[in-house]
């Protein structure tokens, strides 16, 4: 048991220390006897998934062994046929084919030699050696070419992965930090730093509020009341303390409606991670038994009892996905990330396994514990494996890893926007429009569970996933070393190079002086270039700024298809109308003037709903949010109480129609007015 594992003698970089004993999950209380169940559904029903559906990966799969295929075509491609996902011979890449992760290389047969390159330790040295032929005279240019800096003092446990991406770009780092501002600030942790005038900095503000158990649980929940269907990719979840009375209700309530019904529960501490704190029980009166509900909140959830196994284990998928830009929303997805595995065989949850952590938990940080984990030499082996790997395995059994990654870019985009409303309050008050300060981007780790029916359903999201591209070996009984791990590093400096691609400024000042010589071109062929541009790969293009470098393993998944998921973008549109009544630049909380000029200004308030009314729904909502204890900084309605108002107005304004409709038809009626009001103030979009 992973308990055993406390207290062992570590050796890092030559120093011996004693690790302190780390408590891991508790054991749940008995509970009765249990039995099988699965109760989120299969198959998304939304329409985004109807549009979805046959759209070519954002990750290309390896393609089982068979032929290589870019992942870039659009939506409604047809599914490539059986007999090519199953094909035992290396690809031969068609021109204008992009190059498949060096991954999926080898999976093919082509060790060691995957068109991409292999962007880990084979290629440390490479970013210091000119470029070859194929850069010649681009690389010439690019030499001449001001470098890109890079602060990356506060990188922490990102600086080897970092440091070994910069080298292949051949850009600057800062490692003690610059007096001048650098073009580029990485943050091993969080945004928050005063000192940041300019540039980009890796973090935004208030993403890790914005990803805790709650917060999340919370903001995917407002989105399952307005969109049910293209939501249940995330398991049913209660708040606690608050909602421990609903929760055990709800529950009874499901059980005398369904007598077979037996379900298990796991109980996360909120802010938790690495499986801290975790544990599975099997009926609500279980959390009683283990006491400290009050002074640790927590999420219960559904607990997942059918996962897809691979080697009768379990694992979950770590998929890395770059948010580029709130506004407008840009968001990319690796092509490959990381599946770690349990150590113990799964059995269903059951009163003798509840509580082992080996079995239930797919935690790295737990299972590295355990006798049975096996530290992977190359991807495709061991406790910690590439995804790719994984997708290989399943195409060669027959499975349509191309839904699967459908279903996969959707739940990502969802869950984005399921975030950025609160991350735009969060944006305006840290960073308020028209002052200095920098510009942001983040790389978040998502982690997925598959359900045997090839169901990905979400857990959580990291706003700081690691990017150690190194493990524990244990040398002799008890004393470990750090050794580089082939795995973290294929995948994670690749992640990180290429966010720093995408980044880049001198790019964008490329970009804009090239905007600047084409003035005299039609606006029409302007248009053309830019669509051509976008849908180019990098190393294929002519003008390639980085000669020898693989194409980029992030794929625009947003604003891609746009089309097919703005329409989930409601309470994206009520946060614009919150952040225009805030008033004040910099705060995160509108006042009860701002609520009823909110009111006012959109002529929401008449004989039936007079202003006194309209006070007494800001106090009872407003005291009811504050009393969560989520913010005590501020006072006033915080953005999530402002959409429950929100919805309350919309809800009687239009009585018959679902809630979505209401909503939006409330969004559409304020913003007409305001407008009308005052048309000095931008309006919020639509
Ligand atoms: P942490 O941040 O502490 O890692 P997670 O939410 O990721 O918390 O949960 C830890 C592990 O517990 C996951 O990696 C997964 O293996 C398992 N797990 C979490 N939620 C569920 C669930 N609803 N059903 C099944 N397994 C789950």
């Amino acid at each position: 048991m992973a308990e055993a594992a406390a207290a062992r003698h570590y050796r890092r970089g030559g120093a011996r220390r004693v690790t302190a004993s780390r408590r891991l999950a508790p054991r749940a209380a008995r509970p009765p006897a249990p039995l099988s169940w699965q109760r989120a559904g299969s198959g998304g029903g939304g329409r985004a998934e109807a549009a979805l559906r046959g759209m070519e990966p954002a990750g290309a799969p390896p393609q089982g062994c068979g032929p290589a295929r870019e992942a870039e075509e659009p939506p409604g491609s047809p599914a490539l046929p059986p007999e090519e996902l199953q094909g035992g011979q290396p690809a031969r890449q068609s021109p204008g084919e992009e190059a498949l992760p060096a991954a999926a290389g080898r999976e093919r047969g082509c060790r060691g030699a995957g068109p991409q390159g292999p962007p880990g330790r084979a290629a440390r040295g490479r970013g210091r050696r000119a470029p070859g032929r194929r850069g010649g005279e681009e690389g010439v240019r690019a030499a001449r070419r001001p470098r890109v800096t890079v602060d990356s003092s506060k990188a922490k446990t990102s600086l080897e992965a970092l440091k070994i991406s910069l080298r292949q770009l051949r850009w600057r780092e800062f490692p003690f930090g610059r007096r001048l501002p650098c073009d580029i600030y990485w943050h091993g942790v969080s945004f928050h730093d005063n000192n940041i005038f300019s540039g980009q900095v890796n973090k935004f503000p208030g993403m890790t509020e914005m990803v805790r158990k709650i917060t999340l649980s919370r903001a995917v929940r407002t989105m399952q009341d307005l969109f049910p269907l293209e939501y249940n990719f995330y398991p049913r979840s209660w708040i606690l303390p608050e909602e421990f009375p609903l929760f055990v209700a709800e529950v009874r309530m499901m059980k005398d409606s369904d007598p077979s019904w037996k379900p298990t529960f796991i109980v996360k501490p909120d802010g938790g991670c690495q499986g801290d704190g975790i544990y599975l029980i099997k009926d609500p009166s279980d959390i009683r038994l283990t006491g400290s509900i009050q002074s640790r909140p927590a999420v219960v959830q559904e607990y997942i009892c059918k996962p897809l196994l691979v080697d009768k284990l379990k694992f979950d998928i770590r998929l890395y996905v770059l948010l580029k830009s709130l506004e407008p929303l840009e968001i990319y997805i690796a092509k490959d990330g990381l599946s770690r595995f349990c150590t113990e065989p799964y059995q269903e949850p059951s009163l003798k396994n509840l509580h082992q952590v080996f079995m239930h938990l797919t935690n790295y940080s737990l299972n590295i514990h355990s006798g049975n984990f096996i530290h992977s030499d190359n991807v495709n082996t061991g406790s910690k494996r590439t995804f790719s790997s994984i997708l290989c395995r399943l195409s060669s059994r027959g499975a349509d890893v191309k839904k699967l990654w459908s279903d996969i870019i959707s739940l990502v985009i969802k869950t984005i926007i399921a975030l950025t409303p609160e991350l735009k309050v969060y944006y305006q008050s840290d960073i308020p429009a028209g002052k200095p300060g920098p510009t942001c981007f983040q790389i978040l780790g998502f982690d997925i569970l598959l359900m045997k029916n090839l169901k990905p359903m979400l857990l959580e999201v990291n706003a700081n996933p690691s990017m150690r591209i190194e493990h524990e070996q244990e040398l002799s009984p008890g004393v470990f070393e750090n050794v580089p791990s082939p795995v973290d590093e294929e995948v994670k400096v690749a992640v990180i190079r290429d966010t720093l691609r995408l980044v880049d400024p001198q790019k964008k000042k490329r970009k804009d002086t090239q905007c600047q010589t084409l003035e005299h071109v039609s606006e029409a062929n302007e248009e053309l270039l830019d669509a051509g541009a976008a849908e180019r790969p990098e190393s294929d293009s002519p003008r390639s700024p980085e000669p020898g470098l693989p194409s980029l393993c992030l794929k625009q998944v947003f604003p891609k298809y746009a089309k097919q998921f703005n329409y989930l973008r409601l309470v994206d549109r009520v946060a614009a109308l919150f952040i225009r009544f805030l008033g004040v630049k910099g705060t995160t909380k509108l006042g009860p003037t701002g609520f009823r000029t909110f009111i006012r200004n959109c002529k929401l308030s008449n004989s039936n709903f007079s202003m006194a009314s309209v006070d007494i729904l800001y106090i009872d909502i407003t005291r009811r949010w504050n009393s969560m204890g989520i913010d005590h900084k501020e006072s006033g309605m915080c953005l999530q109480a402002f959409v429950e108002a929100f919805f309350c107005l919309a809800q009687k304004k239009y009585k018959s129609l679902p809630l979505h409709e209401q909503v939006a038809s409330l969004i559409d009626f304020c913003t007409q007015r305001a407008k009308e009001v005052t048309t000095s103030i931008p309006c919020p979009s639509s």
